[in-house]
């Protein structure tokens, strides 16, 4: 049996792992870590056994002890229960499946206690790649990408050991408004921007896919985990999400991977890596497709792409400066707080604003954080 523990386990991602779990029945869960859906994690909990339980708030774990008390399982909450779940003495490996920077510390302490790093949370890398990256190899951790663009990128690397990569393709949907003029974006409502074309996902990742901000974390991303440099990397976008993103080599050869939209691929081939498994599911039919189409990318009516660029050309702190202003905007659009185009001019005025740090440690990445939140509720 693999061990497993699962921060965000009630989540989008988290909830297609444990989906994956039930089917392959080979996996067992040592540790589960939610939000604030205790009636879901309640179930997960009685489904799965795990050891231990964590939720952010002490008053929602007081609630799940309660109602979890005829079994042994530890309930933790916050931070510490957090980490706790990440460095599960049985574990072999992280699922991190949490939505924002609050993903950053746990993996970092799950890299300390050698877990292998199953990573959807895109969130880590891009505010601190500089420090995950080597941390990981110090202590001889892999980190193996859920994100369906970086999965597909992995598996077309396999083999290619020693081959430099001359360009990365990483391939966009372009979003619920591909085609639209900025003026045509002035009115989008919250309802518009949660219909995503072709994939599923949880509230943040749709809302930065509407933005295209989601592209440009994935951006950010592929520098750390692949190693290249930022104008090695070409945003494609391709409508139909059937080609997960591609990579060139030096020879003109370009290897892409394809399938349907579909995160438990990614999810299982991350929780079996080198190792391939049947999955259930619809599969690609070319013949039902019938095409398949590209485009540029329209960075100046989706400036979240051009501004995620950006911010990774400036490096220190400035990919902080852009996750965090991006994390608010979009909870306050949510909120409908502000509008659909008020999330892009907000983390440009951070950008503008914030100071820089060449190198950030981890406090000075969440003081980054903090400096941006104050700025944007000073102002909005
Ligand atoms: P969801 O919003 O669906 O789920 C987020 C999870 O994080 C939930 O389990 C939520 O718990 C939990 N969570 C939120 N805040 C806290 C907290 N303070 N403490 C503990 N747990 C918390 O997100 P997704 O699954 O869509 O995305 C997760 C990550 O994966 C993101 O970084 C996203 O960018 C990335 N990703 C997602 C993809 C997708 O297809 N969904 C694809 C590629 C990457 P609760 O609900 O109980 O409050």
């Amino acid at each position: 049996m693999k061990k497993i523990a699962v921060l965000g386990s009630t989540g989008s991602i988290g909830t297609q792992t444990l989906q994956i779990v039930r089917e392959q029945r080979d996996i067992s869960v040592c540790a589960l870590a939610a939000g604030r859906n205790i009636d879901l994690l309640e179930k997960q909990i009685r489904e799965f056994k795990p050891e231990l339980a964590s939720v952010w708030e002490e008053e929602d774990a007081k609630r799940l002890r309660e109602r979890v008390a005829d079994l042994p399982v530890r309930v933790e909450s916050g931070m510490d229960g957090l980490i706790d779940a990440a460095v599960m003495p049985e574990s072999e490996i992280l699922v991190t499946a949490i939505v924002g920077m609050i993903g950053l510390r746990p993996t970092v302490a799950a890299i300390q206690a050698k877990k292998t790093i199953a990573l959807a949370n895109k969130e880590t890398l891009v505010t601190a790649g500089h420090l995950i990256m080597p941390l990981a190899k110090e202590h001889g951790v892999a980190i193996l990408p859920v994100d369906s663009e970086h999965s597909a990128i992995f598996q077309a690397l396999n083999g290619e050991a020693g081959n430099k990569i001359h360009k990365i393709l990483l391939t966009a949907s372009g979003g619920p408004f591909r085609g639209r003029s900025r003026e045509q974006l002035s009115d989008i409502r919250v309802e518009d921007a949660l219909k995503h074309p072709n994939w599923s996902m949880g509230k943040k990742i749709t809302i930065d896919s509407a933005t295209m901000v989601n592209k440009g974390l994935e951006v950010m991303e592929a520098e750390w985990l692949f190693g290249t440099k930022l104008n090695q990397i070409q945003v494609v976008i391709q409508p139909q999400s059937v080609i997960h993103s591609m990579a060139e080599f030096e020879d003109g050869s370009i290897i892409a991977q394809l399938g349907t939209p579909d995160m438990r691929l990614p999810i299982q081939y991350a929780l079996y890596y080198p190792k391939r498994k049947p999955l259930s599911g619809k599969r690609l039919d070319f013949f039902e497709l019938g095409s398949i189409t590209f485009e540029k990318p329209d960075m100046d009516t989706f400036e979240g792409l051009k501004l995620a660029y950006e911010a990774a050309e400036r490096g220190g702190n400035m990919p902080a400066v852009f996750n965090a202003a991006n994390e608010r905007a979009v909870a306050k659009f949510l909120n409908r707080e502000i509008s659909f185009l008020e999330i892009t001019q907000i983390i440009h005025e951070c950008m503008l604003n914030c100071a820089y740090i060449s190198h950030p440690n981890l406090d000075e990445i969440f003081d980054t954080e903090q400096a941006v939140c104050e700025w944007i509720e000073s102002r909005w």
